[in-house]
């Protein structure tokens, strides 16, 4: 469990708290009440398709910074904490390829407990709109759409990115966890799987 050392509302000292089954920091300022739970995050990454020519290839970027500079994985990035999901891979997606695209499903995530904190990676399908790739000359060095056959020859392709591509081209658009219209707002949103009649995804 990290350790902080003041409360982040009122900035008293913390205590040690019995809450929830287990031994927590907590503040001892019963109006304030901030329990501290841990660190978690959220992060998203975009399984972008086009095909061309019979040849059906995915969007990479190639990290331009460390860790991991030089090498290959889908565009993505943490959802802020006012930010949904479905918003926050279509921003990364844009910034970080130059490529504007629609969310579709979700194909799959990864839980990852990592030290002091845990992380859910959500890997979504985007449907492609329109941009050519280009890189945003800071987070990423290039960017481009890439079958597999090209990503045995590029250096360092990330394993969970061809997973996220895999999933992706082995399944039916909207397949996934859709997003279900039925109540959502700008502040929340459902995740289903839906039923898909081949009908629809045939065309
Ligand atoms: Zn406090």
């Amino acid at each position: 469990m990290p350790r902080i050392s003041y409360c982040p509302r009122c900035a008293t000292e913390l205590v040690m708290r019995h809450d929830g089954g287990r031994d927590r920091q907590a503040c001892p300022d019963g109006e304030c009440g901030f329990v501290f739970f841990g660190d978690f995050s959220i992060g998203c990454a975009g399984v972008v398709l086009r095909e061309d020519g019979g040849v059906t290839r995915a969007l990479l970027i190639q990290r331009g910074q460390p860790p991991y500079a030089g090498t290959w994985q889908l565009p993505g990035g943490y959802a802020e904490h006012d930010e949904l999901l479905t918003t926050a891979v279509e921003r990364e997606v844009r910034e970080e390829a130059a490529v504007e695209a629609r969310f579709r499903d979700v194909v799959g995530f990864r839980h990852m407990i990592v030290g002091p904190s845990t992380n859910i990676y959500v890997v979504c399908r985007l449907d492609y709109v329109d941009g050519e790739p280009a890189s945003d000359g800071d987070e990423t060095a290039a960017a481009g759409f890439y079958s597999f056959d090209e990503m045995e020859s590029m250096q360092g392709v990330q394993g969970i990115s061809r997973w996220g591509i895999r999933h992706a081209l082995e399944s039916h658009p909207g397949s996934g966890l859709s997003v279900d219209d039925n109540g959502s707002d700008n502040r929340w949103q459902m995740f289903g799987l839906t039923d898909v009649d081949p009908r629809h995804w045939r065309g």
